[in-house]
């Protein structure tokens, strides 16, 4: 949770044409009769809250100079019904009854967009596709890593086909790389930055289809070794240990191939659990590859401090180290299982992933300057789970949906009923796998606030879908003012290749 004055502690920027509007009503001489103040009858809390809000948007200025680092946070599955429940959640558990008032700190950036999400195949789009949208500035079919859309196995007999990804375009320009992830480092999110697979599924090579060796594909974690464009990615952590070690070793590679140790072979270092992990030299400069656990790291609500480190441990770390690099550093940060709890319909882990979500990007706030770095926060798609009801101010934001039924923020309330008279939660879900029937027990809230409660769903799905509404962008520092309004996920590439200077547009002038 943030501090309330924090709002005018971050650095914020003004758009451009707020600027150009005032300059030429300057310019005109003549006063516009709006000018004279406002007749203010009412002025209590809400009122005040509000004019500090706009006042403090009034004195944005943008940071026109070019980004040297850019850091991308992607919360997979955050949709915005997400963020709205999580800032209520974090605000509730930070000692604040009600919560409606808290905001995460991103929420406080200066600047934020709508991105469209769908696939060249789908309305309803899967994580590899919108990463790939991020990392390469197209959009293509689902399951696709970092491929075009009518790029099949042919591709890989000619990797030089695949388009060119962040990562791969900060390493070629003598730039620092790094990707850090609360899932397998093999998942989708993170693979898109360093590999180019058909099939997302291809995580290690026994789940390479015969066809695709005989095209000679390579599976993800073997991408990972081999990558070359610069001097290889710096800071790699995450989860998926399985697909680098050998079948018998621990692992579930086919070929006999211990890639912890060739990683170590070529001058790398490599930790497997958080003692390792706190030891690390961040001064040190060898690439450093960190697997926390056989398939995805825990849930926040389930970590185990002594085993793996937390995201914002792992984030800040990546920071420390790759700012050493003066040409500047691109980083992905991937809060991955708030997707995971959502599948479930557990919506206390989603909420409890997203609080690491925010430590995390505490944690580079913390660190950067944001005069010479690009902040954004996103995430590749949405959910089903919805925020509704009437539930009263101060109730649960997990809890059963009830109504004020007298007397002011601190009153009585009731439990609201469904049509069959029995309560509901204030959170729900399009589909999943908890339906439930006429003949069921009425709702609890101890049950509804269990840890491993699966909130309501509308239709039966063994497990909950993504959702094709748009997700929200929020940016900060560096040239955070490009991004704003409604755009396509892959423009938030295009957008960053202008941040750091990398393309200019037609015209000759870099665009400011
Ligand atoms: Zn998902």
């Amino acid at each position: 949770m943030r501090a309330p004055i924090a709002v005018s502690s971050l650095a914020i920027a003004i758009s451009l044409s707020a600027c150009q509007q005032n300059a030429e009503s300057e310019a005109t001489g003549s006063e516009p009769a709006s000018q004279s103040p406002i007749e203010t009858r009412v002025v209590d809390a809400t009122w005040n809250r509000a004019a500090e809000e706009a006042r403090q948007r009034l004195t944005l200025r943008a940071r026109e100079g070019q980004a040297r680092n850019v850091i991308l946070f992607v919360a997979d599955g955050m949709s915005i019904p997400t963020i709205a429940a999580a800032r209520i959640y974090d605000g509730q558990t930070g000692g604040d009854t009600s919560g409606v008032e808290n905001l995460l700190t991103f929420e406080a950036f200066p600047n934020a967009a709508l991105v469209r999400t769908y696939s060249t195949d789908s309305q309803v789009p899967d994580s590899a596709n919108t990463a790939t949208a991020l990392m390469t500035g197209i959009k293509t079919r689902n399951g696709a890593i970092s491929l075009a859309a009518d790029q099949g196995v042919e591709v890989c007999g000619t990797p030089e086909a695949a388009p060119l990804t962040l990562a791969e375009i900060a390493e070629a320009r003598g730039m620092a790389t790094g990707v850090v992830t609360t899932t397998r480092i093999t998942h989708a999110t993170p693979a898109t930055t360093y590999s180019h697979s058909v099939s997302r599924q291809w995580e290690s090579d026994v789940d390479l289809p015969d066809n695709a060796v005989a095209a000679g594909c390579r599976d993800i974690a073997a991408q990972l070794l081999s990558f070359d464009e610069g001097d290889g990615i710096d800071v790699v952590m995450g989860g998926g240990r399985a697909n680098f070690l050998p079948e018998g070793d621990g692992g579930r590679r086919g070929d006999g191939r211990n890639l912890l140790a060739e990683w170590e072979a070529r001058g790398g270092a490599t930790v497997t659990d958080a003692a390792g992990f706190r030891s690390l030299d961040v001064a040190a400069t060898e690439p450093v590859l960190g697997l926390f656990a056989n398939s995805h790291l825990a849930f926040s609500a389930d970590r185990d401090d002594a085993e793996e480190p937390s995201l914002a441990e792992m984030t800040g770390f990546a920071i420390d180290r790759l700012s050493a690099e003066e040409d500047g550093y691109f980083l992905l940060v991937e809060a991955g299982r708030v997707d995971h709890a959502h599948h479930a319909t557990n919506a206390y882990r989603a909420l409890t992933d997203m609080q690491a979500f925010e430590a995390a990007i505490e944690a580079a706030i913390d660190r950067v300057d944001l005069d010479n770095t690009l902040i954004l926060v996103t995430a590749d798609h949405g959910h089903t789970m919805t925020f509704s009801g009437y539930p009263a101010r101060g109730t649960s934001i997990l809890g059963l949906v009830r109504r004020a039924v007298s007397g002011g923020l601190d009153g009585e309330t009731a439990l609201t009923l469904d049509r069959t008279g029995r309560p509901y939660t204030t959170l729900s879900y399009a589909n999943g796998p908890n339906t439930r029937g006429q003949d069921d027990e009425a709702l609890s809230d101890e049950e509804v606030q269990a840890p491993n409660y699966r909130q309501e769903a509308t239709v039966a799905l063994p497990s909950q879908t993504h959702s094709g509404d748009d997700v929200a962008l929020f940016a900060t520092g560096a040239r955070a003012h490009y991004f704003g309004g409604s755009m396509e996920q892959n423009t938030v590439f295009h957008l960053v290749a202008y941040a750091m200077g990398w393309t200019e547009l037609p015209g000759d002038e870099a665009p400011n």
